[in-house]
């Protein structure tokens, strides 16, 4: 390394990079990281990293700002409050959505949606296409503009009825993504069997908010999840399947990677520490906790953590969707909602990586830190970046942008209903979690530091994708689609 004075070094501090875990000095000039190692020269400005652990700051890859819903309800967030609370939390990166509804032109929504995060966004963003639109306007000519333009992920719910598309709707949308190199991400549960246990529960009479988890069955995720990878394996296009909840869910993303489909897939905080119990609480209060799918069960949060440890699932995101418990929000429907009427999401942006990081670095044994500091960055930063093509986000390494977040590893924290994004409440209040990121970092600049922001609104940027690896398919041809064996007929 030349000498010359760095811009910033972070010195002293545990540093947990893809190779390895190591005690080491990192300098930042300008943006990006320039150095790793040993007595490093000096910085314009030092940070003294001593008994903190640096790591990536967190890339969260599915979460819904300043968003409608999927029942037409606005959400809490702007790019401001959401991006704000992401800060505070270690995420330096968002992918939320721009989401089209019925009629809705996809190229405007973009604009929109861009429009807003360029006001608002503290931290730096990208967006995923949200198709429920799919007309000849949107698959033809504006879903493969704007993936070319650099939006190279594509949302679809298999559920809902203002979002929901129709199985050769996605059929459509599996094609043009793969024609044009984006990724596309799926809702994955059954529209039908969530409607009719939805109004039979409601008809007779089981209205609770705790109703809610009785009105997904697993037996919807799980059929949809097969659906979904049938279909991606035909087309032979990558898929993500959203927030798996279940067991038996990432049993059938196990068994199709097993055999070569081009699967990924997440789950969410509130699958690992949560279960249908917490929404059996009295009168609305369970409002709080409802989301889709629900959570499930302790032997699901088993499964779940051993699929991460696998291999099949390779993300934890937050799906961010805030919710008031107010008339804005949760009880939009009036003051005596059925759980139906309730609006589905709960925030996550600002405790995904703390709740993660109390379970896997803070609660292991001191013999296995390393490997699960290794793991916490893997799920909550370089996988999501790699899967979704930020090849700048998501870890520490030299040329990377300088994107950190420093850990007191041993800061007690009992969570309270007071985060920094606009829900007003807090769905893992009263839970204990040791470790907490003090000081974040983004582009080299202080994102925050002594709890105090120091980042003004519109300064995150939004990130452009190239087609990356996760995009391209594998070029096993169904024998319906491969002109060898379906007597020539071109469909591709
Ligand atoms: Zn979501």
């Amino acid at each position: 390394m030349a000498s010359g004075e760095f811009d910033l070094v972070i010195r002293g501090g545990t540093v947990v990079t893809s190779a390895g875990v190591m005690e080491a000095d990192l300098a930042v000039s300008g943006e990006a990281i320039v150095a790793i190692g040993h007595k490093l020269g000096p910085g314009r400005r030092e940070i003294d990293a001593t008994d903190r652990y640096v790591l990536p700051g967190g890339v969260d890859p599915h979460c819904h700002i300043e968003q409608l819903s999927g029942g037409g309800i606005m959400n809490a967030d702007t790019f401001e409050t959401a991006t704000r609370s992401a800060a505070f939390g270690g995420t330096t990166s968002v992918i939320s959505f721009a989401a089209q509804h019925r009629e809705m032109n996809l190229a405007t929504v973009v604009k929109d949606y861009a429009a807003l995060a360029a006001k608002g966004a503290v931290i730096d963003h990208a967006f995923h296409l949200m198709v429920a639109n799919p007309d000849r306007q949107t698959i033809e000519h504006d879903l493969p503009a704007l993936i070319r333009a650099g939006h190279r992920s594509v949302k679809v719910f298999m559920t809902y009825d203002r979002v929901q598309v129709q199985d050769e709707q996605l059929l459509d949308i599996l094609l043009v993504s793969r024609q044009n190199g984006a990724l596309v991400c799926v809702h994955a549960e059954n529209h039908g069997l969530l409607k009719w246990m939805g109004e039979r529960l409601v008809a007779r009479g089981y209205t609770a908010p705790k109703y809610h988890a009785v009105s997904h069955p697993r037996a919807a995720e799980i059929e949809a999840i097969h659906r979904v990878i049938a279909f991606a394996e035909f087309i032979d296009q990558p898929v993500m399947i959203f927030h798996v909840s279940t067991a038996e869910g990432a049993d059938v993303i196990r068994q199709a990677r097993g055999r070569g489909v081009k699967i990924f897939a997440e789950t969410c905080p509130h699958y690992l520490f949560q279960t249908m119990d917490d929404l059996d609480l009295p009168g609305l209060e369970g409002a709080r906790m409802i989301c889709s799918p629900p959570q499930r069960t302790a032997s699901d949060q088993g499964a779940l953590w051993q699929a991460l440890e696998l291999g099949d699932l390779q993300v934890i995101s937050s799906d961010h969707a805030p919710y008031r418990m107010d008339e804005t929000g949760k009880f939009s429907a009036g003051s005596r909602p059925n759980f139906k009427q309730i609006a589905n999401g709960m925030p996550g942006l600002e405790m995904r990586l703390p709740l993660v990081f109390d379970a896997l670095v803070s609660r292991a044994p001191a013999e296995r830190r390393d490997e699960n500091l290794m793991k916490f960055a893997e799920w909550t930063a370089t996988a999501p970046a790699r899967i979704y093509d930020l090849p700048k986000k998501g870890a520490l390494a030299i040329g990377a942008d300088a994107d950190i977040a420093i850990w007191d590893p041993s800061r007690p924290v009992t969570l309270t209903d007071e985060l920094h994004d606009n829900t007003g409440y807090n769905p893992f209040r009263g839970r204990s979690i040791t470790g907490w990121p003090e000081t974040v970092i983004q582009r080299g600049a202080l994102l925050v530091e002594n709890g105090q922001l120091h980042a003004k609104p519109g300064q995150g940027r939004l990130v452009l994708r190239e087609a990356g690896p996760a995009t391209q398919p594998t070029g096993r041809l169904a024998p319906e689609i491969d002109p060898a064996r379906n007597f020539g007929a071109k469909l591709l």
